[in-house]
């Protein structure tokens, strides 16, 4: 077995050519919601994990194709599996970026390009760490796979199916997931779940065409007040969300995940100085009551609304069609089909059978025991890198397709990463910190020793 210092030398001495590495990979746009550069950035993907004697396939989707790979290590009885993104977000709006999005570039200790947290550099992390093990001890511990998506900025519309197809292939006994990173005060977190989501487009049609207001404003059914109606009826003032049995599947917080959201810093005053947000809804003042609604509450958000004119100064128009886009964020035991159900049963039962529901995406919450081995492994290799172990976090407020991981695969999974509060990840100027991705690597070199020994 390598030592932890002929790893941490090796990362220390190699650092630029991972980063020249992961700006290669930043550089070649992939942008899922527009279809740009997909097939490329997958054959990039794969060509990096070929080159570390890994073997690939590129399995084709209805969408962006899903890359596998897989290399046997010493312990051929473990293995570990990655999951990662190659896609990313949309750079706009351009004009907010210091530096041109897909022109990586280093500034200050930072690297900033779009998609060099969320998830290249998460990537191109594991593949650094990776490289350490390979040149100190020419082999790998135990058995590795990665699984390395195209889809997951747009919802991973057919990772499901795929992780189905292929569960045999995929077998791993734990996963790392494609995030983590430090909190504000640079501790490193431990995510151990993550909340579900049905987002859908709420539409509404009255006539064929816009029409004149003062024609037809006392006569003809608009659209806007139509949909506005509708969606008063999904949630109170009290924010209440008024779906007859949204709350039935909701799993309250244990006693053990409350113990561990009281040991969270409190973010209010934080949440206050930078959004400046006055006071927060529900009446909640702070500390665990905020991390537990905002964590342990399941939402209906309205994210987008959209009906009639909104150009300068005014046009007396009758709006024909209106829409909204509306996020449900799921705890567990809620899933998305259960909630479409409930939502159209809702609309119809209050009169509003004329509301179309198109579902965009859904995602089921998954949760891991909190005392889970894997996890308090992660968490304890992270001590010599850090200073301290992992924070663990019962719950992350987004969501992503860790249920299917949890239940076609069965694995326990746990967070690691290089991310931190400061990476404007889906924002202008996305970056991450150098010191950062070098700790994340030399966590994760831990991580795999410790892994193949346990
Ligand atoms: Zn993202």
């Amino acid at each position: 077995m390598p030592t932890s210092a002929s790893l941490d030398h090796y990362l220390e001495t190699h650092l630029d050519e991972s980063i020249a590495e992961l700006s290669r990979f930043c550089a070649q746009p992939s942008v899922a919601a527009q279809g740009l550069g997909i097939a490329e950035a997958a054959e990039m993907t794969a060509a990096m994990l070929r080159q570390r004697g890994f073997h690939t396939e590129i399995i084709p989707t209805a969408g962006s194709p899903v890359v596998f790979a897989e290399r046997s290590g010493r312990d051929p009885n473990k293995t570990l599996l990655f999951y990662n993104h190659y896609d990313v977000q949309p750079p706009e709006p351009l004009e907010l970026w210091e530096t041109p999005p897909f022109e990586p570039t280093v500034r200050d200790g930072k690297l900033y390009a779009r998609g060099v947290s969320d998830d290249k550099g998460h990537f191109v992390s594991r593949l650094f760490a990776l490289d350490a093990m390979l040149a100190t001890e020419g082999d790998l511990p135990c058995n590795v796979k990665f699984v390395v998506e195209g889809e997951e900025e747009i919802g991973s519309i057919h990772l499901e199916e795929v992780i189905r197809e292929h569960a045999v292939r995929f077998a791993a006994d734990a996963c790392i997931w494609e995030f983590g990173g430090v909190d504000h005060r640079d501790i490193p977190q431990q995510i151990m779940g993550l909340r579900g989501i049905c987002y859908v487009e709420m539409k509404v049609q009255t006539v064929n065409a816009d029409t004149h207001s003062g024609q037809t404003g006392g006569i003809f059914p608009n659209a806007a007040w139509r949909l506005v109606w509708a969606l008063n009826s999904l949630k109170g003032a009290d924010e209440r969300i008024r779906i007859a049995g949204f709350y039935d599947d909701v799993r309250p917080p244990s006693e053990r995940d409350l113990e561990l959201l009281a040991q969270l810093p409190d973010p209010a005053a934080e949440y206050r100085r930078r959004w400046g947000v006055e006071h927060f809804v529900k009446g909640v003042q702070g500390g665990v009551e905020l991390w537990k609604a905002a964590l342990f509450d399941p939402t209906c958000t309205i994210s987008g609304l959209t009906a009639g004119y909104q150009g300068p100064g005014s046009k007396t128009v009758l709006p024909a069609h209106a829409t909204a886009k509306v996020d449900f964020r799921l705890v567990p035991d809620q899933s998305p089909e259960r909630v479409l159900q409930l939502l159209r049963a809702h609309l119809d039962a209050a009169g509003f059978e004329d509301v179309e529901i198109v579902c965009l995406s859904g995602e089921r919450p998954v949760k891991m025991p909190p005392d889970e081995p894997f996890i308090d492994l992660v968490v304890k290799t992270a001590e010599p890198v850090y200073g301290t172990p992992m924070q663990k976090v019962p719950l992350s407020g987004g969501s992503g397709p860790g249920w299917a991981f949890h239940h076609y695969l069965g694995v326990p999974i746990a967070t690691a990463g290089i991310a931190y509060p400061g990476s404007n990840i889906h924002a202008p100027n996305e970056n991450i910190r150098l010191d950062l991705y070098l700790k994340g690597a030399r966590h994760i070199a831990r991580v795999l020793k410790a892994f193949a020994t346990a």
